[in-house]
């Protein structure tokens, strides 16, 4: 008897754990948030939606295109923002934090992030990914100051000495970049020269390099045989597109169903998950650029 009733509740919890299984798929599949709406959206309490806060919603975007130039710092971006306008919901100016926040918030992007998971939301994207990478990648390069160094010293390891044959080395003084001869096989006369002066003399050369007619009538007759081709290799270029987001969100699916199944733990899941959520995010803006891009081209001709 007692074994009936163990079978029975054991029946009883398998059932619980599928259907709780089968509810927890159906709300992620849905991309449902909920919660506070982050600056530039609002809470559609109605529809239970999250929807652009249209005059917020561009600033915000407008930040996030002012970050990824690389040429403001975050409380450059900040000040620029509170010039144009955009106060929180409560009307204050945002902080430094509040925008590192936003920079760093893959909601923007469409996504959203639940117990340090990352979710596919079901809002309007703000940005693309690609602009979101762009900051992250301005980010780093700021946290680590040594590396912007490495934009200073352009021509270094193009160049050889003209006199003594040398490699040359740059340093930065006062604010310019020079280059000089490092003389390791002895004696050699030539001085320093100021990267602007460098630049010039490069440019003067390449001035001089121009092309041949015989050599322009083959790219262009290249060009036309590629055109030709291209028809069919747009088509290809799509069904790839369309099959890797589609093997993307396969694999999602089997992800979560070894997640549900306890075949793999949390984080592995949370840390797959997060990475395949954004390759599939990758694909598909690649694919909206390319109908774009396409779209344009047929309205030229
Ligand atoms: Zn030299």
């Amino acid at each position: 008897m007692l074994n009936i009733a163990f079978g029975q509740s054991k029946y009883y919890v398998d059932n619980l754990s599928e259907n709780v299984k089968r509810g927890l798929r159906q709300k992620v599949r849905r991309g449902e948030q909920s919660g506070q709406a982050p600056t530039g959206y609002l809470n559609d309490k109605l529809n239970k939606k999250i929807i652009p806060d249209v005059e917020r919603f561009r600033l915000v975007r407008k930040m996030f295109e002012l970050y990824a130039t690389g040429n403001y710092s975050l409380k450059d971006t900040r000040n620029l923002l509170a010039q144009k306008g955009l106060v929180s919901k409560n009307g204050k100016v945002l902080t430094v934090s509040n925008t590192q926040m936003i920079l760093k918030n893959p909601f923007y992007y469409g996504m959203f992030l639940f117990n340090k998971e990352l979710y596919q939301g079901k809002h309007e994207p703000a940005i693309s990914k690609k602009l979101f990478d762009k900051c992250a990648e301005v980010s780093a390069r700021n946290a680590h100051p040594m590396k912007r160094g490495i934009n200073k010293h352009v021509f270094r390891g193009l160049m050889k000495c003209a006199e003594c044959g040398c490699g040359i080395t740059s340093e930065v003084q006062k604010g310019h970049t020079y280059y000089r001869c490092t003389k390791k096989k002895g004696i050699c006369a030539q001085k320093y020269v100021r990267e602007e002066f460098l630049a010039e003399q490069a440019n003067n050369i390449i001035k001089k390099v121009s092309l041949s007619s015989e050599w322009k009538e083959f790219m262009l007759a290249e060009l036309d045989k590629e055109q030709a081709s291209s028809f069919h290799s747009d088509e290809l270029f799509v069904q790839n597109l369309k099959n890797q987001i589609k093997s993307v969100e396969e694999t999602l699916d089997r992800l979560l169903d070894a997640h549900l199944d306890s075949t793999i733990t949390s984080e592995e899941y949370i840390a797959k998950k997060q990475k395949l959520l954004n390759q599939k995010i990758d694909f598909s803006e690649k694919l909206k650029d390319f109908e774009r891009k396409g779209n344009r081209l047929l309205e030229l001709s």
